[in-house]
């Protein structure tokens, strides 16, 4: 019996999902809003919306919504 012939080496190089940081920022005129910010790891880390409250996948850090912004 011939033996399988297993390849081996690098594995076939699959384009990475693009950062999608860019969604959170909204242009409104020349300024820049940005969706919240963690209070903790500061400006650049962006708190996941998540069942109504912002969530930071960096520090686990948490925050509720307002009942204001939960009508939003
Ligand atoms: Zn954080």
């Amino acid at each position: 019996m011939p033996k399988k012939i297993v390849k081996k080496g690098k594995k076939p190089h699959k384009n990475k999902k693009t950062s999608k940081k860019y969604t959170k920022y909204k242009i409104e005129g020349d300024k820049v809003t940005r969706s919240r910010f963690c209070p903790r790891c500061g400006p650049g880390v962006f708190l996941m919306d998540s069942q109504g409250r912002f969530y930071c996948g960096k520090c686990h850090y948490s925050e509720f919504k307002s009942k204001e912004e939960m009508k939003k």
